[in-house]
């Protein structure tokens, strides 16, 4: 999603400084509560968007909305950011203002098991790059897996991955 693009005060940062605080935020108590696991900011064509993933031990039923709390992200992004105050206050009341008229976007995913495929971020440090497995999000929730070795296209390395390492990208925003 480029939902982050329409701040500006967010988005002179660049993509290097905003992957640099969301990857600090996924440390915090909400991101946490929210089985964010993996996030990434990006400039395409341009434009900054973020792609995050979730946890599979995060208890999620087929159909079930997510909510992704952008808003704490977009709070933290502003704390660690914006030096000036005037700015940052700025940005959070126009944010405010955007969760009034429109509060699903950016926030509400639906997760659909069968089009959920699980994920895995290599672990070259600065890579970044996500690596898709054979693996689908199965329906009861209930998965195993003895983990294995995944090589990253990108920076070649091949890194070794537990259960605990994958992931899932909800895609669908509503
Ligand atoms: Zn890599």
């Amino acid at each position: 999603m480029d939902l982050l693009d329409s701040f500006t005060d967010l988005k002179v940062l660049g993509a290097l400084r905003l992957n640099e605080l969301a990857s600090k935020w996924l440390a915090t108590p909400r991101a946490r509560e929210h089985a964010v696991k993996w996030i990434v900011i990006k400039e395409i064509a341009g434009k900054i968007s973020l792609s995050f993933g979730i946890s599979i031990s995060h208890a999620v039923k087929n159909g079930e909305t997510y909510i992704f709390p952008f808003d704490d992200l977009v709070n933290y992004l502003a704390e660690y950011g914006i030096t000036s105050g005037k700015k940052r206050d700025h940005l959070l009341t126009r944010y405010k203002e955007a969760m009034k008229r429109f509060p699903k976007v950016g926030r509400h995913f639906t997760i659909n098991f069968k089009e959920c495929r699980l994920w895995l971020a290599c672990k070259t440090p600065g890579c970044h790059t996500m690596l898709k497995t054979e693996y689908t999000l199965p329906e009861n929730a209930k998965f195993s897996w003895d983990g294995g070795t995944a090589k990253c296209k990108r920076c070649g390395q091949a890194h070794r991955y537990e259960q605990a390492d994958l992931f899932i990208l909800p895609e669908s925003g509503k």
